[in-house]
Formats: structure tokens, C-alpha cells, sequence
């Protein structure tokens, strides 16, 4: 049996510390109607605490709070920013176990990963830290040699940052910090199942320095309601939002009204490639990585297992008997690999998907089921002979279900591998140096992981292609996302002279 690793009064601690108002203007208050948010443990069913539900009118004042802070803070040096950006990160590596608790409970990953979210989230506020005082322009002589052309790069303004409930640190760090290192100021709108992460975080940038109004935060059940009149206000200059494609395309009509800027990280369909020539332990060591990270809710997760048919049943029987090997528990527990998934319907779907693929002559070899009892938990599954059609195929799973087929040459796994309408990230596993390169260059993909199984890394520009988004989170790229370009011409200084 698995014990739980942290007490009760640790967890009240942690939940009773989070301040749980509208953080507005660099105060914290409830809703304007007095609605709250219940936040539930999905581990247990229970309510951990109630936070406000803030109202369209609550959200167009966060606005007002972003617009008034925002001459001043792009006013400030690249080092004072830079330097606001790293006492976050300080204080937060400080309270590094209450953070990965917090998140455990509200989110329910395993508090081993939550650590590993804390330290990955923290790393966007280092390297943005780092990379404030590098932006840099141009200077030079046009071609014709009549004048001199500048480039130079000023903050975007006022942001909307909309943030999903998977990764309720890291999905914030990586957007609140280019922001705020670029000189912008934002309202952040986490997801309604996972507020408290971002509360407990904006009351930390505060603690770092973060001047009133530049960071706000509203927690709402009308997602729409609260934003859409802020992404059709002209004083609202860019939205960057992490999520599903359907929510993520609606956002891009309604953006469209002002031509808003946008970074969109929607959703992903990655194929998870093996070839004959693979390191086999490598390839299983990064099939459970990439699929069994965050229970499989990633938008990077590995979603298609696409195994030459000469390896297939030796991948198989790896990765079953590692999968057998997981233990499904509460986060907080310990030894525990595999959490709880989201919500009810996030268990329901698992379980059609995997009906649906059955219905259509694949064979589970492990798994398959919701688990009984409270919480939404679903067993750690993998199917194989999963046949062309399968619901499977095409839909992003968001849970821990690997799905295998099979393909007997490259041109083929190239073939299947970009059969999607999504293009986040790819894996592939091959010793052969010339293939991965020709998988680089083949492969509809913004991100290729060749031969590991986990790609995320603030240094390096996070995003997708077709479906899955515009834009680039993290690296060099990361804080243009929240720069614009202006280019100024003036005459050859010599002329005359
Ligand atoms: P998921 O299916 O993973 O929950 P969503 O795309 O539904 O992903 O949600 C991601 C984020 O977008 C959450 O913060 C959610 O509240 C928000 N959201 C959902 N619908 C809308 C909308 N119409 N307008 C603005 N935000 C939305």
C-alpha cells in the first residue's frame, strides 16, 4: 500500500496561505458579485478551498490596472527588470516544496513531478532574467547608401495570458516572464480548475518587487464572458493563450476584430516514431517519459506509438512490463508514478478512446479501465494492432494510454507520422545519423525529439505548426513573442557634408 508523504496540516498550510481574492492593481479582493470557485483535489473529490469567480466587469478592471501600470514599468531599466525576474526565481526555488504540494493537490500529479515543474517553470524567470538585458537592434547603411536604418525593439503593451489547468506553474512562468522582462504588463487568466498555483505565484512576484498592476490576476468560470471584452479592447495590445485548438481558433476570430497579436500553444498529436535501428532501451526509457509524464496530460505527450513491424513486439513487451510496473495514487503518496487524471470526463474519454480502438481489432495488453473509487483515476494502458480510423489516431488522448501501430519502411512512418492536423512535436528513435536529419527536414513538426523523450526547456523556443499554434514560448525567440519591431530611417549623414 502507498502512504500518504505529506500530513494534513501541511496541506492546510500550504491551501491556507494562498490568497484566494481578484488580485487587481496590486490589491486582493473578492468578485464584484461575491461568487467563488470551489478548487477540488482530484485525487480525493474533496474541496480544497473556494476562490473568487470574477465578473466581465472585474476582468475590464485588471485591464484598467495593466493599461495604467504599463508607461511606467516600460520605463524601467532592463536590469531592474532583470533583476525583479530573478529574486522571483530565488524565492521561488525557497519555496520550491509548497509550490509542488500546491500543485499536487489542486492538479494531481505526483509530487516528484511537481518538483520537476517547479524546477522547469522556474527556469523561464532565470533565463527571462537573463535574456531582458539582451535584447538588442540594428544599425546600418541602406543599400542604396542614402541613409541609415534602425531597428530597435520596444514592449508590446498591455497582455492577456490565458493558462491551462496541466501545468499551472509552468504554463504561467512561461508567459509572465518574457512579458514582464520585455516591459509589459499582464492579466492573467489561469484555468478555473487550477487558480491556486498562479494566486500563491502572483503574491511571490509581488513579494520580488513586481510594481502594483503589473501583474493581475482573475479567476472565473466565464473564461469567455471575462475575456472577449478584453481581447476586443484596443488598449489590450496581445494575447498569448496555452489550450485546446477549438478554444484556441475562437480566440483567433475574436482577436482578429483589432488584428491582436497572438502566440498560440494549442493542441498536439505527437507521433512517437521507432525504427528497426533504434536503441530499444532508449526508445521504451522515452516512450514512459513521453507518455507517462503529467498521466499523460501533455500537449507534448506522445500520443501515436509508431513502431516498425521488425520491433514491434519487442517494444511491446518492454514498455508492457514497465507500464505494469507503475503505481496509480494519490500525488501525495509515496512511490506513486501515475496520478489522477483532471476530471470524470477525462476518464470517460480514455476509456471510449480505447473502446473505440478495441472495437476496431486492437488488443489492450495492460490496462484499459477507469479505476473504481473516489477520485478520477484510470488504469495505465497499452494497446497495439491499433488499426488506421481509430478515434485513437486522432484525438489527443490526455491520459496514460499508449497506442501502438505499425509501418514497415521510412517513407511510410514519415507518412503516418505527419498524418494529423496538429504539428507540436515529434520523437523519433533511430541510430541513424542521415535519417534523423532527413526526420528533421520531413517531419510536420515545430519541435523534434530525437532519440529522448522530453523536448521542454526554457532556453529553447517551444511551438508548434498547423493546428497546433502560432508563435514560440521560451529561448532567444520567447521574448519577441512580446516586442514589437520598429524600424526608423534617417539620411545618410554625409550627405552635404
Ligand atoms: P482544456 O480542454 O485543456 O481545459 P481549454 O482550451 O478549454 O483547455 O482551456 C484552456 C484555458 O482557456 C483555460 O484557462 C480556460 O478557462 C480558458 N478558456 C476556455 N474557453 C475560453 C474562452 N472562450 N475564452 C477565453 N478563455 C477560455
Amino acid at each position: 500500500m502507498s502512504r500518504p508523504v505529506v500530513t494534513a496540516a501541511e496541506r492546510r498550510r500550504v491551501v491556507e496561505a494562498v490568497p484566494t481574492g481578484l488580485f487587481v492593481g496590486g490589491s486582493w479582493g473578492p468578485s464584484s458579485s461575491g461568487d467563488t470557485i470551489d478548487v477540488v483535489d482530484p485525487a480525493t473529490g474533496e474541496v480544497l478551498v473556494a476562490v473568487a469567480d470574477a465578473t466581465p466587469a472585474d476582468g475590464l478592471r485588471a485591464l484598467d490596472a495593466a493599461v495604467a501600470a504599463q508607461d511606467a514599468w516600460a520605463a524601467t531599466s532592463p536590469r531592474h527588470r532583470s533583476e525583479v525576474l530573478r529574486r522571483a526565481f530565488d524565492l521561488l526555488m525557497q519555496r520550491r516544496d509548497d509550490f509542488a504540494l500546491l500543485m499536487t493537490l489542486e492538479m494531481g500529479k505526483p509530487l516528484d513531478e511537481s518538483l520537476g515543474e517547479v524546477t522547469y517553470g522556474g527556469e523561464f524567470l532565470r533565463w527571462f532574467s537573463e535574456e531582458a538585458v539582451r535584447v538588442s537592434g540594428r544599425y546600418g547603411t541602406n543599400p542604396e547608401g542614402t541613409g541609415r536604418t534602425t531597428v530597435l525593439h520596444r514592449p508590446v503593451g498591455p497582455c492577456l495570458l490565458i493558462t491551462p489547468w496541466n501545468f499551472p506553474l509552468a504554463m504561467a512562468t512561461r508567459k509572465i516572464a518574457p512579458a514582464l522582462a520585455a516591459g509589459c504588463t499582464v492579466v492573467v487568466k489561469p484555468a478555473e480548475l487550477t487558480p491556486l498555483t498562479t494566486l500563491a505565484f502572483a503574491a511571490l512576484l509581488a513579494e520580488a518587487g513586481v510594481p502594483d498592476g503589473v501583474v493581475n490576476v482573475v479567476t472565473t468560470l466565464s473564461a469567455n464572458d471575462v475575456c472577449e471584452p478584453l481581447i476586443r479592447d484596443p488598449r489590450l495590445r496581445k494575447l498569448s493563450f496555452t489550450g485546446s485548438t477549438p478554444v484556441g481558433s475562437t480566440l483567433l476570430t475574436q482577436a482578429s476584430e483589432q488584428v491582436l497579436r497572438t502566440s498560440m500553444e494549442l493542441g498536439g498529436n505527437a507521433p512517437f516514431v521507432v525504427f528497426d535501428d533504434a536503441d530499444l532501451d532508449a526508445a521504451v526509457e522515452g516512450a514512459m517519459q513521453a507518455k507517462f509524464r503529467n498521466v499523460g496530460q501533455a500537449c507534448t505527450a506522445a500520443n501515436r506509438f509508431i513502431v516498425h513491424e521488425s520491433v514491434a513486439d519487442e517494444f511491446t513487451a518492454r514498455v508492457v512490463e514497465r507500464v505494469r510496473g507503475l503505481r496509480v495514487g494519490a500525488g501525495t503518496d509515496d512511490g506513486v508514478s501515475v496520478g489522477p487524471l483532471i476530471d470524470d470526463r477525462a476518464v470517460d474519454k480514455a476509456h471510449r478512446l480505447v473502446r473505440d480502438a478495441v472495437g476496431r481489432g486492437a488488443v489492450v495488453e495492460t490496462g484499459g479501465h477507469p479505476v473504481d473509487g473516489p477520485g478520477t483515476f484510470f488504469e495505465p494502458t497499452v494497446v497495439s494492432g491499433v488499426a488506421p480510423g481509430s478515434e485513437i489516431l486522432t484525438t489527443e488522448i490526455f491520459g496514460p494510454v499508449l497506442a501502438i501501430s505499425t509501418f514497415h519502411d521510412e517513407a511510410e512512418g514519415v507518412r503516418l507520422a505527419n498524418d494529423t492536423e496538429f504539428g507540436l512535436v515529434a520523437y523519433a528513435f533511430t541510430r541513424d545519423l542521415a535519417r534523423g536529419q532527413r526526420l528533421a527536414e520531413r517531419l510536420q513538426t515545430g519541435m523534434l525529439g530525437l532519440n529522448v523523450g522530453v523536448v521542454s526547456n526554457a532556453s529553447a523556443p517551444f511551438g508548434g505548426v498547423k493546428s497546433s499554434g502560432l508563435g514560440r514560448e521560451g529561448g532567444a525567440e520567447g521574448i519577441h513573442e512580446y516586442l514589437e519591431t520598429v524600424y526608423v530611417l534617417t539620411p545618410d549623414p554625409f550627405a552635404g557634408s
